[in-house]
């Protein structure tokens, strides 16, 4: 949606963030828009910022993710347009505070978050604090802060030496004890699924003892990916890890998809022959709910088009290069002008069959050898089956 002018306005409010504040700024934006020189786009920024006003009234504080506000008129064409306003509750929390005031809507943060679901645990220790959180898509959030009660390696006067070192040793033991049972309490609360991994930062010897000690829930040592230097055990001490593990995660993904497209393969040539590529056998197959994992190449750009004669009723659908490709086909029935009515995405169209008939979908890079073969020699897109269709 559009508006004529600068005068559609995006707010991004996160949960911590006070109305208040929010109120104050809208205020203020309101006597600026006094100064806009055109009439219309003036009174729009105005009415738009009085109705967010007012709808902040009912929020004595933002809800637990915080709350997204669209508000603005549209331009619905034809000289007709139309003050909405709409209100999202976002599945996950609003990272940063946002006041966007354009002719189209801000809806970067939104898209960011229908992007990744899987999650990471993020656990940095030193043996005086730690800071446990998780790692969605690009967004860190801390979950939990730690400190212990370790003693210094100076002793006090008067004290054996042999003593300290084993007091020390058992605060040390605790502590770790301590931040195992928060953190794996923490990451089992995620869905198995979902979880991909744990990461470990923090200073050496410290993460090394505290991963061969084994003070995660059995289920959560398993899914220890590795462990990375950080200089800080605090909250920015989490987004170091993510920045240090970045490589890591990246070639474990590729592992992955390149895992996946070995399977596809080794189906490919055996007796059984559990698999399809190309787009009419892989969609047989999918249609038959035979297909057990569907490889989408990334670099796959298609669309599904609806074909109807307007004469006499004559439909099919067909796989095509572009949206906007020129179309002149005549009917196979009556010899009309053929028309496309409906276009929609491959990917989009594909994922949502595969949503109906439990299938698996992958998406896989053109960033390696295989990859780049799902693309060049199989039509972008394959699948291993359930059981051979014969097709
Ligand atoms: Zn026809």
């Amino acid at each position: 949606m559009t508006g004529k002018g600068t005068e559609l306005i995006s707010l991004y409010i996160p949960p911590d963030k006070q109305i208040s504040d929010v109120v104050a700024q809208l205020r203020a934006e309101h006597g600026q828009a006094a100064n806009i020189k055109s009439k219309s786009t003036r009174t729009n920024v105005q009415s738009a910022l009085e109705s967010v006003l007012a709808r902040l009234k009912y929020y004595p504080r933002p809800p637990e993710n915080g709350i997204v506000i669209f508000c603005g008129t549209l331009d619905l064409g034809g000289h007709r347009t139309s003050l909405d306003t709409r209100i999202i509750e976002p599945h996950e929390p609003i990272t940063s505070y946002k006041y966007h005031c354009d002719s189209s809507f801000y809806l970067d943060p939104l898209e960011e978050m229908l992007k990744e679901k899987k999650t990471f645990g993020l656990l940095v220790l030193d043996r005086r604090e730690a800071t446990i959180g998780l790692l969605r898509g690009k967004s860190v959030e801390a979950r939990k802060h730690l400190t212990s009660t370790v003693p210094g390696k100076q002793r006090k006067g008067g004290q054996s030496a042999r003593r300290f070192q084993q007091l020390r040793l058992i605060a040390i033991h605790d502590f770790y004890k301590r931040i195992g049972d928060s953190a794996s309490e923490i990451f089992l609360s995620i869905d198995h699924k979902d979880l991909e991994g744990v990461l470990i930062g923090g200073p050496s010897p410290t993460k090394e003892e505290f991963f061969e000690g084994e003070f995660f829930h059995h289920e959560i040592q398993k899914k220890i990916i590795g462990l990375f230097d950080v200089a800080y055990t605090d909250e920015s001490g989490l987004y170091e890890l993510m920045d240090a593990a970045s490589d890591a995660l990246q070639d474990m993904e590729v592992v992955k998809q390149k895992k996946i497209m070995q399977r596809f393969m080794r189906e490919l040539v055996s007796d059984k022959g559990l698999a399809a590529y190309g787009d009419s056998q892989v969609r047989a197959n999918l249609d038959m709910g035979a297909v057990d994992t569907l490889l989408i190449s990334e670099d796959l750009r298609l669309v599904r088009a609806e074909i109807e004669c307007p004469n006499c009723g004559y439909t099919r659908k067909e796989t095509r290069k572009y949206i906007s490709d020129v179309f002149e086909e005549t009917c196979p029935v009556c010899g009309s002008d053929l028309r496309i009515v409906d276009t929609v995405d491959i990917v989009e169209e594909l994922t949502n069959i595969c949503d109906q008939m439990g299938t698996n979908v992958e998406f896989i890079s053109t960033e390696f050898e295989e990859g780049d073969q799902l693309m060049r020699a199989f039509g972008g897109m394959a699948a291993i089956l359930r059981y051979d269709t014969g097709i």
